[in-house]
């Protein structure tokens, strides 16, 4: 491996340890930029597929939207999706609150919780 090739991995990595909410591919290249000057969409695709497969990074799968993009092995955690400006935002504690609906016999493997409406900054501009 070239030095070239870790400096833009460690760029990659470097990113979504620093991000607070999941990002796509763009926003990645973006903010990896400002790191390594010359990393291309490509590249930062080519590093991603790697650190799925090593389970370095986990997608985040919103209905009918490309993936995401985040550092896995975060504590336990949900997004609330502001429908006006798009940001996502991570929510805490779902804990009880989805055992309440796992029916009586069931055994629940897992799950996946999307939160859906506008962020207080977008219910303030919708109110004022
Ligand atoms: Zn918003
Ligand atoms: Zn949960």
């Amino acid at each position: 491996m070239t030095e070239r090739n870790t400096r833009q991995k460690t760029a990659v990595a470097t990113v979504l340890a620093e991000a607070r909410t999941p990002l796509t591919p763009r926003d990645i290249q973006v903010r990896a930029r400002t790191i390594v000057a010359t990393i291309s969409q490509a590249t930062v695709y080519r590093i991603l597929k790697g650190l799925l497969e090593k389970q370095d990074v986990t997608t985040v799968q919103l209905p009918g939207e490309p993936p995401l993009y985040e550092q896995a092995g975060k504590t336990h955690h949900h997004f609330f999706r502001c429908r006006r400006c798009k940001q996502m935002y991570e929510v805490q504690g779902c804990d009880n609150l989805i055992d309440r609906l796992v029916p009586k016999g069931f055994t629940l493997e897992d799950h996946d919780v999307f939160l859906f409406g506008l962020c207080r900054t977008c219910t303030g501009e919708q109110s004022a």
